[in-house]
């Protein structure tokens, strides 16, 4: 059996370590376009802080492909062909396949503001290589612009904010992180972060670039050295061209089966469903891409797994600031928002639907746990679940499963 993995990240090494776990001699060929070893998405920008080292960003240890058997190329695929079962890379190659895994992750998304092209110099932020060219273009007097108050345009901000004169994220929604957490709870950790020194321009548009100036909407002129966009994400399967079914992203069932046989995929370039929303969405988080990729390497080499449990799932922090997320909004709310803590619940149809935390993030795993098995809530004492979240407010049987204790 010819296992050929395209991607070398979290749904990639998540494949290798599920193809491992049924079959232990079919050929595993993993194609990439970065010329490093596996690494951590998330910690390029503890790499600009400085609280790691690109050895330390290591995703598997140095003798994780010798160790798996695997094949590493480096090059990019142009082309997967369902009807003769190969793929083809830029360099004119062509790797055949039993069976296929595709895990080519995200883009940055790039807006097509006018003026764009002549800003120098710009960055997206994305991976190491990203994280290197902009860590050269940094030093103590320039004025960094951030395009994007999500989760990458943040963790840039605190990567390169000791580095730099000033660093201003600017942002069309009216709150920071608006894709997962409430106007409360952005509040407090826009505040954090200004206190730490980030300025925020919040609900502001961009109308076009004048070299190194932006002109806003209401025509104030921003002046910047240093330009970091960070607006979005798009998944990258482009190059798929009807070889698989696409929406939004590649479409896949519980398996990880695309529409083509032979064909499966995991990780950001999918989507998937959402038990918390009972959605497909795209869900580009990295405990998804592993699970999805071990799920997909499992079935390819003829075991049997499902990944039915995907949430949206977000943990980060800024500063020693804490923030755990998951599930979907909807529904009633429990809210508590002292000290500095902010946790909010919601719920509604006896489960409980999402959560944000920040600051107090202990036991949020109760939570998470409590959405991805639709636990009814009226098996557990939910008022004390909200308050003080732990196992004794769980019946007797159900603490006996999840301390491994009954089935
Ligand atoms: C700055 C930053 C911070 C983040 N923080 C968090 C966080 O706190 N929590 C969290 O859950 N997630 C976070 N993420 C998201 C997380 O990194 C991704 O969800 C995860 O890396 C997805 O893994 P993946 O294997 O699907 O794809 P990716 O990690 O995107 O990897 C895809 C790989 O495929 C390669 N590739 C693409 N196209 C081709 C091709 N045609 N040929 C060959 N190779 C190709 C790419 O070069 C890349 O190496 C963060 C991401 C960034 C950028």
């Amino acid at each position: 059996m010819k296992y050929v993995i395209i991607g070398n990240s979290a749904a990639g090494i998540g494949t290798v370590e599920g193809i491992r776990q049924v079959d232990k001699l079919g050929e595993i060929v993993i194609i990439t376009n970065e010329p490093y070893y596996t690494y951590s998405r998330p910690l390029i920008s503890y790499l600009l802080l400085g609280k790691t080292t690109e050895e330390q960003m290591k995703y598997r240890g140095n003798s994780f492909y010798t160790d798996n058997h695997c094949t590493l190329i480096n090059g990019t695929v142009t082309e997967v062909s369902a009807k003769t079962k190969a793929v083809s890379l830029s360099d004119g190659s062509r790797i055949s396949f039993d069976k296929l895994l595709i895990a080519t992750g995200s883009l940055a998304f790039v807006p097509p503001f006018d003026g764009l092209d002549r800003v120098e110099p710009k960055f997206t932020f994305m991976s190491l290589d990203d994280a290197k060219k902009l860590s050269n273009a940094l030093d103590p007097s320039k004025h960094v612009m951030i395009v994007g108050a999500g989760l990458i345009g943040l963790k840039c901000a605190e990567g390169i904010l000791e580095k730099v004169a000033s660093v201003t994220v600017l942002d069309l929604a009216p709150r920071i992180l608006s894709s997962i957490l409430d106007y409360d709870s952005a509040k407090l950790v826009q505040s954090h972060l200004e206190s730490k020194g980030i300025s925020f321009m919040l609900s502001c548009s961009i109308k076009r670039f004048e070299h190194n100036t932006a002109i806003l909407e209401n025509n104030s002129e921003i002046p910047f050295d240093v330009l970091v966009l960070a607006v979005g994400v798009r998944p990258n399967i482009d190059f798929l061209k009807g070889s698989v079914q696409i929406d939004r992203g590649i479409i896949i069932n519980g398996k990880t089966e695309t529409s083509t046989p032979d064909i499966y995929a995991a990780g950001d370039c999918t989507q998937t469903l959402d038990v918390s929303s009972g959605q497909n969405k795209i869900m580009a988080l990295l405990p998804n891409a592993y699970m999805q990729g071990e799920c997909a390497g499992i079935n390819m080499a003829g075991g049997e797994k499902s990944f039915d449990k995907a949430i949206p799932m977000n943990a980060v922090g800024f500063f020693g600031l804490h923030i755990i997320t998951a599930g979907s909004y909807n529904g009633e709310v429990y809210t508590e928002n002292k000290n500095g803590n902010y946790k909010r619940l919601f719920y509604s149809g006896n489960k409980l639907n999402g959560y944000i935390l920040v600051g107090n993030v202990e036991k949020a795993g109760i939570y998470t746990s409590l959405i991805r098995e639709q636990t009814p809530l009226d098996s557990i004492d939910f008022a004390l679940v909200c308050e003080k979240p732990g196992l004794m407010a769980f019946t007797k049987e159900i603490r006996m499963v999840k301390l491994g204790g009954g089935k």
